[in-house]
């Protein structure tokens, strides 16, 4: 079982499959170096990013996440205001410090190659590391995949994925929504309680509560700085960060628009909505501090909607935010195991689509939803992101996506709230909905899938 700590992590934008994986593939090549001792004999490294990393890398911050990781540096706790700078000193002074012991020459023209147009059979999204001692002979070469979401695996030697899955025994395994639902209706259980139960089985429920309470505060202080921080995105596109003025325009201090004050305007919430996934995703543009949710092209969504049920929703915040992430990380440990977060392999439809469906399932938990109304949330939420390709102007997370999460969460709340007048009796099952996603992603055209070649990234001028 996938553990809600593992699709919810802290990480660094804008890119959990091209920022937070490649640094933590990086990471983990100098923590092997270091567990066979070679590390003080390496003389060089060189890394290699294949397929869509390397043709997007770029625009990604794949390169920086890949000199951090050298370094050493983790996701969750590198400091994102000093962390650009650390990277443009590597490139300058051509000096690096694996794993913050030992220094090597590292000319990143030569040892930071971005393959435009080669791939690795298994995944688009392959690196190769390498590394030599002072005679040239190789002491290792790693080849990773970072397959969506932060989740990075080794290569078998083979070219395959070595999969290592968790071994914990849990009271209540799932892999599909249809097994969740029997769960659930046999041991009469909401799917908040059956995640909780099996998450207990790694820690306490205490542990538990107050891991959720973290990611929520982390989300919230994203948030707080994405709707205080005008100005304008890097990257060269000259995006504008629009989350602070429009709080300021909603909090009432927009003398021209006074009905978007809070409470004035019925649709006010779709606002607030709004500014919160802007906020996220703004943030996530700039290389801020992040919640992967499950990914970080699509982090808005979850943020957004929870901020929404715990301001706008009656209920006492905490068990909400509990209960909305055990029930988010229910619907997103479904995709993760039978489907694909990943745009590069299946396109925006299993990123801001998995995300809308997550959050639509955990709303309606929150707001009371059977089982079975949730599965149907969470279902609604897929099925109207069918197709969604993933198409990013240049290389950056930034347009379509920043929107895209905007809209993601107003869908989401429209999901819910649709279950929520039904039943939960529905044709189209979320299984069936995950399998449809997958054998899209697979048709689809490789341009359409995180490649920024083709869809609006060919369709509008760079200036
Ligand atoms: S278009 Fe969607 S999948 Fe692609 S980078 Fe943006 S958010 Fe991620």
């Amino acid at each position: 079982m996938v553990s809600v700590f593992e699709l919810f992590t802290v990480g660094i934008g804008p890119s959990s499959s091209h920022t937070v994986g490649p640094m933590r593939a990086a990471k983990r090549f100098v923590q092997t170096l270091t567990g066979t001792g070679d590390l003080a004999r390496t003389q060089r490294v060189r890394v290699e990013l294949f397929g869509s990393l390397g043709a997007t890398g770029h625009g990604h911050g794949s390169d920086r996440a890949v000199l951090w990781g050298l370094m050493g540096l983790d996701p969750e706790t590198i400091d994102t205001d000093s962390a650009p700078g650390l990277a443009r000193t590597v490139k300058e002074s051509r000096r690096l410090v694996l794993a913050g012991q030992h220094e090597v020459a590292f000319d990143a023209a030569e040892d930071l190659v971005m393959h435009r147009r080669r791939s690795l059979p298994f995944h688009p999204n392959g690196m190769t590391c390498t590394a030599w001692d002072a005679q040239g002979a190789e002491l290792a070469c790693r080849t990773y995949y970072s397959i969506g979401g932060g989740f990075v695996l080794d290569d078998d030697g083979s070219g395959r994925p070595a999969l290592r899955p968790d071994t914990t025994p849990v009271p209540y395994p799932f892999r599909t929504a249809g097994e969740l639902l029997a769960t659930c209706e046999h041991e009469g259980l909401g799917i908040a309680d059956v995640m909780l139960a099996n998450e207990a089985a790694r820690t306490s429920e205490a542990e538990v509560r107050a891991g959720l309470l973290h990611l929520w505060d982390v989300m919230v202080a994203c948030v707080e700085h994405g709707t205080t921080t005008p100005g304008v995105l890097p990257g060269g596109l000259k995006v504008r960060r629009r989350a602070a003025d429009l709080r300021t325009s909603l909090d009432g201090g927009d003398p021209a628009h006074p009905e978007r004050a809070r409470g004035v305007d019925p649709l006010g919430a779709l606002d607030w909505l709004t500014v919160w996934a802007l906020a996220v995703n703004e943030e996530n543009a700039s290389g801020g501090r992040i919640v992967t949710a499950p990914t970080n092209g699509a982090a808005g969504v979850i943020p957004a909607v929870l901020h929404y049920a715990v301001q706008f929703l009656p209920g006492p915040a905490e068990d909400t935010v509990v209960r909305f992430l055990l029930t988010a990380g229910a619907i997103a440990a479904i995709y993760q195991q039978t489907a694909s977060i990943s745009g590069a392999e299946v396109g925006c439809q299993g990123e801001v689509g998995t995300a809308c469906s997550m959050a639509a399932g955990a709303l309606a938990a929150v707001l009371g939803g059977t089982p079975a109304q949730v599965e149907n949330a969470a279902e609604i939420g897929m099925e109207h992101h069918l197709g969604l390709t993933c198409d990013p102007v240049g290389g950056l997370v930034q347009i379509p996506c920043i929107e895209r999460n905007a809209v993601g969460a107003v869908k989401a709340v429209t999901a819910a709230r649709l279950a929520l007048h039904g039943d939960g009796r529905h044709t189209v099952s979320l299984d069936k909905v995950i399998k449809t996603m997958m054998e899209t992603g697979a048709d689809m055209k490789v341009k359409y899938k995180e490649t920024s070649r083709g869809g609006l990234a060919v369709n509008i001028v760079e200036c």
